[in-house]
């Protein structure tokens, strides 16, 4: 049996948004390996062994994913939204470069739809112009770096689309992270709120940066903050596409 690597990302939520690639590389699986409510995610059948382990055990799950597919197994290792974005793939790259036993191991990434992407599409167009994405996790980054990327891109015009916005080990890092984008200028853009999107929980908030509270957000919670260009049509919230 030839192994193989697949890395797939199952999107945010909705099984429609599910790509037919990563369908059939799942129902082509023996083993699913991941984060354990994304691995929930895959329907259990005869022949298929689901790996579900614990969020920060990246390293250790990527590991156990090349070692399964160098002994022949076809692997796939989930993520949600995609696998590129704040996700698995580095990790199993980063375990590649660390165990180079494994380089002739096949890999492959399948993309998915990543959140930011799900949430713009729900409010209108907020990305239709120049944006940025900053996770604001300060797991694996120091919280200088984070605070010094939100004021340039503040600075620069971009939306920007926060991923991870509560931290677990950092609760107050929303509200400092609100306020330095308060303090660069940003008070009137328009803020989106968009919680669990595409799933039963999902609930969609928009309103000026300054307004917005911290605990608007949680770890399913995905905020984009407009450009200063960005408005409002109906109940529609867009960029336009020109730049002044
Ligand atoms: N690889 C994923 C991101 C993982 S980081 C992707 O491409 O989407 C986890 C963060 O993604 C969450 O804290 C949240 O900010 C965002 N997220 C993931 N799914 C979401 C959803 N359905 N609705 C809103 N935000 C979501």
């Amino acid at each position: 049996m030839t192994g193989m690597l697949t890395i797939a990302g199952l999107g945010p939520g909705d099984e429609g948004l599910v790509t037919p690639e990563v369908s059939a590389a799942l129902a082509d699986a023996t083993d699913i390996v991941g984060y354990a409510p994304y691995v929930g995610r895959v329907a259990p059948r005869a022949g298929l062994v689901l790996h579900p382990s614990d969020n920060r055990q990246e390293l250790q799950r990527a590991t156990d994913a090349m070692r399964l597919a160098a002994e022949g197994r076809r692997v796939v290792v989930v993520s949600s939204g995609d696998p590129g974005v704040f996700a698995m793939a580095s990790a199993v790259f980063e375990a590649l470069e660390t165990s180079p036993q494994w380089q002739d191991v096949a890999i492959r990434i399948l993309p998915g739809v990543t959140a930011m992407l799900a949430a713009a599409a729900r409010a209108g167009a907020p990305l239709g112009h120049d944006f940025c994405a900053i996770n604001l996790s300060d797991n694996l980054k120091p919280w200088p770096v984070i605070e010094k990327r939100l004021r340039l891109a503040a600075e620069a015009d971009f939306a920007i689309a926060l991923y991870n916005p509560r931290s677990a080990s950092r609760p107050e890092g929303f509200a400092r992270a609100l306020d330095i984008l308060k303090e660069a200028g940003c008070g009137d853009r328009i803020t989106i709120f968009a919680r669990a999107v595409t799933t039963a929980d999902e609930r969609i908030e928009a309103l000026p940066l300054r307004d917005a509270r911290p605990e608007m957000a949680d770890m399913r919670t995905l905020v984009i903050v407009g450009n200063s260009a960005t408005r409002r049509i109906g109940r529609w919230i867009y960029a336009p596409r020109r730049a002044s």
